[in-house]
């Protein structure tokens, strides 16, 4: 198949590229470097099916022939989307808009939209089904991330309402693994660049917020069955690992694994709106797509400390 990947260069669009590409699939991959990096995709290169394009989905893009569509584009870290809110609801909203028109000129081909836990916001239910309609502030330091998604599945569901757009949608919850930026201020990658550094473990609020955290390859398996699903489902279905930690317990697991590090936990301010508890509910997944996490926290965390040790050399 000809298939398009926008933010191909991103963290998890350099996985999704690499496993399409280990299918013998011919890959587009669209990506503004806006948070994607290069050397995600540096290995990718040498592949004659892989093409990469420097492009923004913000503005209409023209591919003939597609297959699938993949929409991965946005920055997905608080740090990353919050530096310019506006380019980021525009990324989630006008993009979504963009890459549904490409599927309709495309004859109606299956896209994929990666939308988000955080579109249930700080939740008053626990764990997440998909269900639940969320708890979102519409004004606050996250909004142009949870609305912008919120807006992108509106989007979706509407396109296949009025035109019967074979849309996918779903709901990624905290994921981690090698080709995260090191910089990019997620609590995974910066609990451990900070414990391989010596520098202090940074804990915002007391630590006792809860997260549940999959590895990149489960997400992955997750995300190409909801794309290939037999039933034509639409979605949304939650991918994440059920399993949840407090954050404070998170500090504790990455400095047992790190023994040599001499950080010590600290203690920040909690930002606005961050949410107290998220976990999800995926019966929904097994169900309609046989599928379940397979990598317990500490084997994917041992593999994306190896990363960053790399990285950091
Ligand atoms: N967090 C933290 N220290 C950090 C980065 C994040 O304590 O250096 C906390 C953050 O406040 C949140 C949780 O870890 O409660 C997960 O944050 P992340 O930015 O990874 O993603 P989120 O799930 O909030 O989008």
């Amino acid at each position: 198949m000809k298939i398009l990947v926008t933010g191909g260069a991103g963290f998890l669009g350099s996985h999704l590229c690499k496993k399409l590409l280990s299918e013998k699939h011919r890959v587009i991959c669209i990506d503004n470097f806006y948070t994607g990096r290069k050397q995600n995709i540096d290995e990718l290169t040498t592949d004659t099916n892989f093409q990469i394009i420097e492009g923004d989905i913000t503005k209409p893009l023209d591919f003939e022939e597609l297959d699938r569509i993949y929409n991965l584009a946005c920055p997905a870290s608080p740090p990353a989307y919050q530096k310019d809110p506006v380019y980021t609801w525009r990324t989630s909203v006008l993009g979504m808009n963009n890459m549904l028109e490409l599927s309709r000129k495309n004859n109606n081909v299956p896209i994929l939209q990666a939308s988000t836990s955080e579109i249930y916001g700080d939740p008053l239910e626990h764990p997440q089904k998909e269900s639940y309609w969320g708890n979102v502030n519409p004004c606050g330091i996250r909004s142009c991330y949870d609305e912008g998604k919120r807006a992108a599945e509106t989007i979706c569901m509407d396109f296949f309402r009025k035109y019967q757009t074979p849309v996918r949608v779903i709901r990624i919850f905290n994921t981690y693994g090698p080709n995260m930026d090191p910089q990019d201020g997620r609590v995974v990658s910066n609990f451990i660049m900070e414990a391989l550094t010596n520098q202090d473990i940074t804990i915002y609020g007391d630590g006792s917020q809860t997260r549940s955290f999959q590895f990149v390859s489960d997400l992955i398996e997750g995300m190409t069955r909801m794309m290939e699903n037999k039933e034509g489902s639409t979605g949304p279905v939650n991918l994440g690992n059920p399993v949840e930690f407090t954050v404070k317990q998170l500090a504790e697991i990455v400095l047992e694994m790190i023994p040599e590090s001499t950080s010590k936990i600290v203690f920040r301010p909690i930002p606005g709106d961050d949410p107290k508890v998220r976990k999800p509910d995926i019966t929904l997944a097994r169900e309609k797509l046989g599928w379940e996490p397979k990598v317990p926290l500490r084997e994917g965390l041992f593999k994306t400390i190896e990363y960053f040790r790399n990285q950091i050399l």
